[in-house]
């Protein structure tokens, strides 16, 4: 498993445009496989155009303390990209005037953004109490000054989102790197053990389990009560809902499909598996990504490929509710991640929507 990004390692594939020229190109551009705009005119759902923006999701830094094989984000120790207190000012005054009511934290590990608490005490001033934050967990133990952070989250009544592969250490290590499994369980004890997860505290603790390997996830329930029942069995641990979500094709996961070979397999059992129903929950419907410096996308997904909103407003600094809602989402080939089977988007399959990004 690599241990630096993809930039670091000046991978071609750390360049937006070598992901999308991959996925435009091959099985795509040769007709064995529809476009995923093609398949949205068959189904009568192009263009994708959003609903009210309800969410501002946002990426305050690509920095983590892991190097996932399968992050979407590149993210990893030896990025530097961090959002500044002025643009998190920004998103404020959007959230204060606008019907978008839910900030979405996520990164990179947004808790190492040396602004992160700031950030969250600043908006619960202005009144916001919709907070959900997109924790590794293993950042949590992993240095004594985050030791706190859960009495933190309590404190706000964060929704804490928490990306748990598997409730055993193999696979959980393969993905995420060696000691990730036993350093996420502390993380989840200490979460128990100021409320999160338990019945009645009002405290929200939701995993999120993506496959290891390049197939598509099983049932989410099937999954949910495995986890609870693994989890409470061998740890005492507890939570609210698992969510189950699909890797999509870009970034690491891109670089190992390509590596192992599966990268068409894996189109293909991404095509087959086209849920036209889907499309209408993809989480781009109602939520908006800014990145660490302050530009908008349509999800954490089109900003990891640097596909900025087809609007004239792209800039937090120049947001702007009714153009934005206007636009048409801007879509390729990486959307087949979105729409397979039950649908996800980092946000658990269909009957279970919540939120979504990284961790
Ligand atoms: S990747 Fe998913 S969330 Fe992003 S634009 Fe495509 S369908 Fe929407
Ligand atoms: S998947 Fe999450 S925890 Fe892993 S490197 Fe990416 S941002 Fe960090």
């Amino acid at each position: 498993m690599a241990t630096k990004s993809l930039l670091a390692r000046k991978n071609k594939l750390s360049e937006p445009k070598e992901q999308l020229r991959f996925l435009s190109n091959g099985i795509f551009a040769d007709g064995k496989l529809p476009s995923f705009t093609e398949k949205l005119k068959v189904s009568q759902q192009f263009p994708l155009n959003p609903n009210s923006i309800e969410i501002l999701q946002i990426n305050v830094g690509y920095m983590c303390n892991q190097v996932c094989a399968h992050c979407h984000v590149d993210a990893g120790p030896d990025r530097k990209e961090i959002m500044t207190r002025e643009t998190m000012l920004q998103c404020l005054d959007v959230i204060k005037n606008t019907k978008a009511h839910t900030l979405d934290l996520t990164g990179g590990a947004p808790e190492m953004n040396p602004n992160f608490r700031w950030f969250v005490e600043e908006a619960s001033k202005i009144g916001v109490n919709d907070f959900i934050v997109r924790s590794n967990l293993t950042i949590l133990r992993s240095n004594p000054k985050y030791y706190d952070l859960p009495e933190f989250f309590k404190k706000h009544n964060i929704h804490v989102v928490s990306s748990m592969p598997h409730y055993t250490q193999d696979m959980t290590d393969r993905q995420r790197g060696s000691g990730v499994f036993k350093l996420s369980i502390k993380a989840l004890e200490e979460l128990n053990a100021v409320g999160y997860g338990k019945e009645g505290s009002g405290l929200q603790l939701d995993l999120v389990y993506n496959p290891t390997g390049a197939f598509l996830p099983a049932d989410q329930k099937a999954l949910e009560n495995d986890f609870k029942k693994a989890l409470k069995r061998d740890f005492n641990i507890e939570f609210n809902n698992l969510f189950v979500i699909t890797n999509l094709p870009i970034s690491r996961f891109l670089e190992y499909l390509i590596a192992s070979d599966n990268y068409e397999d894996y189109m293909y059992a991404l095509v087959e598996a086209f849920n036209p129903a889907a499309v209408a929950n993809v989480m781009c419907k109602n939520t908006i990504s800014v990145s660490w410096d302050g530009y908008l996308y349509d999800c954490d997904f089109n900003q990891m490929l640097d596909l900025k909103v087809a609007s004239k407003v792209q800039h937090i600094s120049a947001y702007n509710e009714k153009v934005l809602q206007n636009r048409a989402i801007i879509t390729s080939q990486h959307c087949y991640g979105c729409t397979a089977g039950a649908g996800s988007s980092c946000q658990g399959s269909l009957p279970n929507p919540s939120e979504g990004g990284a961790t």
